[in-house]
């Protein structure tokens, strides 16, 4: 979708850390990290939000497992955390949907 930051990160427009890629996602290294791993999985479809991903049960499913082998394959064994934010109250800033793996330290037991 044109004017998608990510689509165009998917691309190869915009650079990024990518960390893991196949032919339904990539995972890339997040420009702002809020903890010391923070990548973001994202499909190249473009699909806005966890919201309107209703023909993409599938898709859904493979990204969370990819969460889980990114996580694998950083090293972190000891445990992350996975977040997708929906919407204005979710305060999602980016509309292409993607999935936050945070860790690398004991993150807050507080989730909002
Ligand atoms: P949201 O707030 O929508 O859940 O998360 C969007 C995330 O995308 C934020 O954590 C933000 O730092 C990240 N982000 C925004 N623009 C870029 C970019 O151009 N490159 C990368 N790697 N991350 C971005
Ligand atoms: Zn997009």
């Amino acid at each position: 979708m044109e004017d998608c930051i990510f689509c165009k990160i998917i691309k190869g427009e915009i650079p990024s850390k990518t960390v893991y890629e196949d032919e339904d996602c990539k995972a890339f290294c997040d420009v702002n990290p809020q903890a010391p791993v923070h990548v973001l999985v994202v499909p190249k479809k473009h699909v806005q939000s966890l919201a309107k991903a209703a023909d993409d049960e599938k898709l859904l499913g493979k990204l969370m497992r990819t969460c889980a082998l990114v996580a694998e394959s950083l090293g972190l064994a000891d445990g992350y955390r996975v977040v997708t934010n929906v919407g204005e109250n979710g305060c999602q800033s980016v509309l292409h949907l993607h999935l936050h793996v945070l860790g690398g330290k004991k993150l807050s037991e507080r989730m909002s």
